[in-house]
């Protein structure tokens, strides 16, 4: 699927050549540091002396870096590093915890984990366990990362590029089906996938990306890193998201990106008016649907039309509305490349029908890590992958999504699996089973519900004290309620009827607002 396509390596060192004397990324909250501002030469000359510098270090193209740490100048640095060497990036949710972790990083084997400061006592097992060299990302005393680094000597001799199907980046995503899976991207489907970005949203080199997301999703890393530095433009970097901040700085910037949660908080701000947007081009949503009150809300108070675009950490980003064409509550055509076609058991559906959604093109991932048997469940016999997610094709080959095949949970952006869970739930005392469903929420798109079955013979467990057990799961995963049922529906196999679930329980919170 690589035939011909750049490696992302070289397509950013042909953009920092070319835009050597402009501004490529800077930290507007962050001055202090020596990395806050760098135009794309210095910004290249950075990445190949720490890329030299991993390489010393004894990692290799193909070991996986791990990384749990906050968004910063250092970090950014470290993903350009990773790419340009070959060394695969693993970055974690910064909310992911110690009993997560150590799934993934057994899984991962990473050669080396960095973490930030205060979590190198809580990761000290993790990285035992799964024979890592662990060191804090960014401390004010010795024995850190950048001393590790500034002890090697870097070769004079030129790096060799990274072959463009050779692996770039693995994110851990959640499935249905419990554990996490490592997908690892290529070189190729992210510098193919960036070409047609810049193709399709029309990147100028004078464009200024106001970047808010995170830098360990698919979100902060592709559609906004890749592109902003590809494209030439100068990417404002903020270490997360908080509206009022994001508002403070959007008269610099021309292009935002966002999770339909960002736009539903900027919208609680007075500051976000038609004036305070004047100088934007273009504002992105995506990693979850976008509602349609939302796209009005904000148009109506800002006079801007969110572009909404389809992507998944399997595949990069797959459709985009084009600028010219932006509907709400539509996911737009495939990307340049893609191939996209809607399905059930009878085969291939006609437009307006909806069924599954299956692609193919230089963007979709090759594959889980280490696991051919997930791989192979993924990918029909012909080489399309199985998104899991639904929705039809309208007469002009403009997506509209409605819903996902599976009981995945997309809470503010994140995906969560039901099972992880309802496995640790289960576990805890006075519990007999529980089913965790997402649940509409103006703020999160679907907020995380569990019901539970209280165990036969003892007392009905206490919501405090079961949101207290479950410490071991990142925030974003626990419920926003836990409520105690007498029984969970099944259908004749069994099974509980999540959809079921999901329309009883459906006005848990909008029936509050
Ligand atoms: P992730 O792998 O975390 O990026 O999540 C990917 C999933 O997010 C997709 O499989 C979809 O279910 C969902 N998603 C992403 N973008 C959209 C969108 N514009 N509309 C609806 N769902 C979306």
């Amino acid at each position: 699927m690589s035939d011909g396509a750049p490696s992302l390596a070289a397509l950013l060192a042909e953009s920092c050549r070319r835009h050597a004397e402009r501004p490529a990324l800077s930290w507007p909250e962050a001055a202090a540091s020596p990395l806050a501002s760098l135009t794309y030469g210095a910004l290249w000359t950075a990445v190949e002396d720490m890329a030299g510098r991993l390489l010393a270090l004894g990692l290799a193209a193909g070991d996986r870096l791990a990384v749990q740490a906050g968004k910063s100048p250092t970090l950014t640095l470290l993903y350009l590093a990773c790419i340009r060497s070959g060394i695969v990036f693993l970055p974690f949710n910064t909310a992911y915890r110690p009993a997560e972790l150590a799934y993934m990083c057994g899984d991962a084997r990473p050669s080396l984990l960095l973490c930030d400061a205060a979590g190198a006592d809580d990761l000290a097992g993790v990285a035992r366990a799964a024979g890592s060299r662990l060191l804090p990302l960014e401390t004010t005393t010795a024995g850190g990362f950048a001393d590790a680094l500034s002890a090697t000597t870097v070769q004079a001799a030129p790096l060799p590029m990274p072959a463009a199907d050779a692996a770039a980046v693995m994110l851990y995503t959640s499935g249905t089906t419990g554990r996490p899976k490592g997908a690892v991207l290529t070189q190729a489907n992210l510098a193919t996938n960036t070409l047609a970005l810049r193709d399709v949203w029309a990147w100028r080199d004078d464009d200024r990306l106001l970047h808010a997301l995170p830098l360990y999703h698919t979100h902060g890393l592709f559609p906004a890193l890749n592109l902003s530095l590809a494209g030439g433009g100068e990417c404002l970097m903020l270490a997360t998201f908080d509206a009022a901040t994001v508002l403070r700085h959007l008269s610099q910037a021309t292009v935002f990106m966002g999770v339909p949660t960002y736009y539903a908080r900027l919208l609680r701000e007075d500051a976000l008016t038609a004036a305070a947007c004047r100088h934007m081009r273009l504002f992105v949503s995506g990693s979850a649907p976008l509602p349609d009150a939302l796209f009005h809300a904000f148009a109506g108070r800002t006079g801007q039309t969110i572009v909404e675009r389809y992507g998944m950490t399997e595949a990069v980003m797959i459709t985009s509305n084009t600028l010219d064409d932006r509907r709400p509550g539509c996911a737009g055509r495939p990307l340049p490349g893609v191939e996209l076609r809607i399905t059930d058991e009878s085969g291939i559906l006609p437009a307006d029908h909806d069924g599954g959604i299956e692609i193919r093109g230089p963007n979709v991932f090759p594959g889980y890590w280490q696991a051919p048997d997930k791989t192979a469940e993924a990918f029909r016999d012909d080489g399309w992958f199985i998104t899991g997610d639904r929705g039809r094709l309208d007469e002009a080959g403009r997506l509209w999504i409605s819903g996902r095949s599976s009981d995945l949970i997309i809470s503010g952006g994140l995906n969560v699996s039901p099972r992880e869970v309802e496995t640790v739930l289960d576990r805890l005392p006075g519990v007999a089973e529980s089913a965790v469903i997402g649940v509409p929420h103006e703020e999160w798109g679907e907020a995380v519900v569990a019901l539970v079955c209280a165990a036969a013979g003892g007392p009905p467990p206490d919501e405090s004290a079961l949101l207290a057990g479950l410490g071991d799961l990142a925030a974003f995963k626990r419920p926003k309620r836990v409520v105690v049922v007498d029984s969970l529906p099944r259908n004749a196999m069994g099974k509980v009827e999540k959809a079921r679930l999901r329309k009883e329980w459906q006005n848990l919170f909008t029936a509050r607002v």
